[in-house]
């Protein structure tokens, strides 16, 4: 029976063709298996494996091997200091959208009671960071699908934010009539042929959650055109796009009558997400 140490070193070597972060899959893999923490894992290097835990261990490990995320094969990823549950139906939510949650929440200040919107929520990742940095909003969180509703609500539950609502809607197909204060969304926005869809790990992603379109900008602009009407005065828009798609996202929506376009880099340095605002409705 190997140890803890071992299997974990052995695990790294096999995950370093996979993996840009071979040493932290296995870890996370690895306390997965045992229900364990990190500082378990440190702690117990020479403890022996449990067999079964080594079972699935090496199971995972050939998953990640072939290329799935750990968060599909863990079902569960942070995000904003939220643990969300994940399933292979939802995007995996990433770093650079916190850029989207940052710059909505510097338009809320702390103790106001606003109306926010969120577009394709998904596993529920930014409402629920929004609803959590500001109990005192109401948010709406809207998805296409009603399983993936399901899933966000599960984490609103675990995460007790109460201060949020689903709603099944194709964007804004179900709000008529409906205003808010802020507008998120982080929908998808990759072209629908581009090879990374099939030749990373986005092929384990939900398609819907990424194609948009032969120039990835099919929801963005569908967005674009539709949100004013359902913003509130000097009400604001905030979209998460590709690193290319700035100047064509700022057109699209200077076209469809918003003002204040102000594009955020993200970690990367790369344009992510643009802000706008609108002064009135003239419909
Ligand atoms: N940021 C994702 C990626 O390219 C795309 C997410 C999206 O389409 N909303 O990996």
């Amino acid at each position: 029976m190997s140890s803890v140490r071992q299997a974990l070193t052995q695990a790294k070597s096999q995950l370093a063709y996979t993996s840009a972060s071979p040493d932290l899959d296995a870890g996370v893999l690895l306390q997965y298996c045992l229900g364990r923490n990190s500082a378990w894992l440190m702690a117990h290097g020479n403890a022996p494996l449990p067999a079964q835990a080594g079972y699935r261990f090496r199971s995972c490990v050939a998953r990640r091997r072939a290329g799935e995320p750990v968060a599909y094969i863990i079902g569960r990823k942070e995000f904003w200091s939220l643990n969300l549950l994940m399933s292979p139906a939802v995007l995996i939510p990433r770093p650079e959208t916190e850029h989207l949650v940052e710059h909505a929440l510097e338009k809320i200040p702390p103790s106001a009671a606003r109306q926010i919107l969120e577009l394709g929520t998904g596993s529920g990742a930014v409402a629920l960071a929004m609803a959590k940095e500001r109990p005192r909003c109401q948010v709406t969180a809207t998805d296409i699908s009603p399983a993936i509703l399901r899933l966000a609500a599960k984490n609103a539950e675990r995460l007790e934010a109460r201060n949020v609502q689903f709603t099944l809607s194709d964007w804004f197909a179900a709000l008529s009539g409906q205003t808010f204060d802020i507008i998120v969304s982080n929908p998808p926005y990759v072209a629908d042929d581009n090879p990374c869809l099939r030749e990373t790990s986005l092929a384990f992603e939900p398609v819907q959650a990424l194609r948009a379109g032969p120039e990835g900008l099919n929801a963005l602009s569908s967005i674009a055109a539709n949100a004013r009407c359902h913003l509130r005065q000097s009400g604001w828009l905030l979209v998460e796009h590709g690193h290319d798609q700035q100047l064509e996202v700022a057109s699209m929506l200077k076209t469809n009558g918003f003002g204040d376009i102000i594009c955020h880099v993200d970690y990367a340095g790369q344009p992510r997400v643009t802000a706008c605002r609108t002064a009135s409705c003239s419909r």
